[in-house]
């Protein structure tokens, strides 16, 4: 229970159209950039999350029957609400998560164009359909909606992974049930209050706050019958078994330790801009960021790591609010604590620290959660700072003898969400994005996050699942193909009886 006296704003859930309270356990939310605490979240228990779901399953029929078009135009709406009220969704992420306004505006503008793909949905969901596949007979596959779909998301991107999900699975006709990370859960809130706007019926898309209670209620509820979870390995891999065991369909996307190459021949000015951006932007909490840089050859190396350390020292670290900032603070305290013991830990394990951030102050705001640009050389394989998600500003320069080398130690990773190569050879490019084991691939780009109408997600432990997020998988992983048989029988083509299997003999 939170009983901290300056909170002002209890969070609760939105049910079946409605604003409500639900639970008896409260998690504070603070303001990254000051360390105040002045709103909490109330974390629904099994009941209230019930409550959601039942909404969901009674809003589904008529859902499910309202001709896709005019579900479509809900979507339409929604995209123009959204761009409406743009301004308001970034100061709502900024002021929960602590990303600079013009980085959540990126990520606004990226989840409206999943909107806008899923307004595309009734031409997506037309089916397939085959004539005369026997005397007489036709046959067609249509994909149908398969009910109460839910959606789990994780803090970095409030508003863009939720509508990785839920505009897609109510396009299809499903009606859903959302749980945002515990710690930014405005903006959800707000964007389900402009659905309804939008003309979405009440129930068809509900939120509930919540944490390990919500969420395995919704794992083990019959009436869910898909899952998509965007989050830690560790947690993507515990919804993944657990949602399957209860006979879900189940897509978990979870972390990443994302590498670049730079090639002896790349644009280096070019790929340290890149690498800025991809290690830095949003402090590192994004994860297709950049942590592990692999440098070819050692001239290759020394001239990124002069390159970085130039630009680190032109960057601005502050409040997310002032867009003159180029990087604010991290989300939380014990997140802050938890990403500075990993800097230490690369200094205790040998690694060159070229830039610490760790001293970073920022004037008027000594409670909030900095740290500043941390860079790293002559990380190797078997440091913390190479293995394990850090989730934070610190990027890592290895120094590899050849393509091939850099090559094996990427797929040699637990994780393979996003990598990217900095050259301009041809030929090298095509053999490393042929060949890595890595879900998504960028030649000179730096974060290759598919657009709206491709598919997102990672190989191996970066994703439990056979369908990516949104795009045309997901349009797969919101519905079940049906197939229908037909003939109507007529005087010239009737059939005696027949034992052996039908068949085009
Ligand atoms: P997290 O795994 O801590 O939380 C994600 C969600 O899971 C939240 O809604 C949370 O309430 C819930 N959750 C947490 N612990 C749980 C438990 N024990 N049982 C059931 N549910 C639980 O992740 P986070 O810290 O919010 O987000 C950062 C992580 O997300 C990073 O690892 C990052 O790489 C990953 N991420 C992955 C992608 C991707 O597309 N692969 C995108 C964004 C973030």
């Amino acid at each position: 229970m939170h009983r901290d006296k300056s909170v002002t704003t209890v969070l609760g859930h939105f049910i079946d159209g409605r604003h409500v309270a639900g639970g008896d356990r409260f998690q504070p939310i603070f303001d990254p950039a000051t360390g105040l605490s002045s709103k909490s979240v109330a974390l629904a228990d099994k009941l209230t999350v019930e409550q959601a779901i039942a909404s969901a399953q009674a809003a589904f029929p008529a859902w499910r029957n309202t001709p896709p078009l005019k579900r479509a135009r809900v979507l339409s709406r929604m995209k123009t609400l959204l761009e409406e009220n743009a301004d308001k969704l970034c100061a709502l992420i900024t002021a929960e998560h602590g990303k600079v306004q013009s980085d959540a505006m990126g990520e606004i503008i990226r989840g409206i164009e999943n909107v806008e793909f899923a307004s595309y949905a009734p031409q997506l969901l037309k089916g397939e359909h085959s004539k005369n596949v026997g005397p007489a007979i036709d046959s067609w596959s249509e994909f149908q909606a398969l009910g109460v779909c839910s959606g789990i998301t994780p803090f970095n991107f409030p508003v863009m992974v939720s509508l990785w999900m839920w505009p897609m699975a109510v396009a299809c006709g499903n009606t859903f049930v959302l749980k945002p990370a515990e710690r930014t859960p405005s903006s959800t809130l707000f964007v389900a209050e402009l659905a309804l706007e939008a003309g979405l019926p009440p129930g068809v898309l509900n939120v509930v706050n919540g944490d390990k209670e919500a969420v395995d209620t919704l794992l083990t509820d019959s009436r869910v019958k898909a899952i998509s979870f965007v989050g830690s390995t560790a947690i993507a891999e515990y919804i993944y078994s657990t949602g399957c065991a209860h006979g879900k369909r189940v897509q978990a996307l979870g972390g990443a330790k994302n590498f670049a190459v730079v090639m002896p021949d790349a644009d280096i000015p070019n790929a340290v801009s890149a690498l800025m951006g991809a290690a830095y932007g949003s402090c590192g909490e994004r994860c297709m960021a950049i942590p592990l840089v692999v440098a070819i050859g050692n001239e290759a190396g020394d001239a990124v790591v002069e390159g970085l350390k130039a630009e680190i020292a032109k960057m601005k670290v502050g409040p997310g609010s002032d867009d003159t900032n180029d990087m604010g603070p991290l989300v939380t305290r014990p997140h802050f604590e938890k990403v500075r013991s990993y800097v230490d830990a690369g200094v205790a394990s040998g690694a060159k620290l070229v830039v610490d951030g760790r001293n970073v102050k920022v004037e008027g705001h000594e409670g909030g959660y900095y740290l500043g640009p941390c860079l790293f050389d002559h990380v190797t394989p078997e440091m913390s700072i190479y293995k394990d998600e850090i989730f934070g500003p610190v990027l890592g320069v290895i120094r590899a003898a050849s393509l091939e080398e850099a090559m094996q130690m990427i797929d040699a990773h637990e994780y393979g969400n996003g990598t990217c190569i900095f050259t301009r050879d041809g030929e090298a490019a095509r053999f490393f994005s042929d060949n890595i084991q890595v879900g998504m691939v960028g030649v000179n780009v730096p974060l290759p996050v598919p657009v709206a109408y491709h598919s997102f997600g990672g190989w191996k432990r970066s994703l439990f699942g056979d369908l990516h997020a949104y795009g045309p998988d997901s349009v797969r992983f919101y519905t079940k193909r049906k197939t229908i048989t037909q003939r109507w029988p007529s005087a010239g083509i009737r059939e005696g009886v027949m034992f052996s299997f039908p068949s085009n003999r």
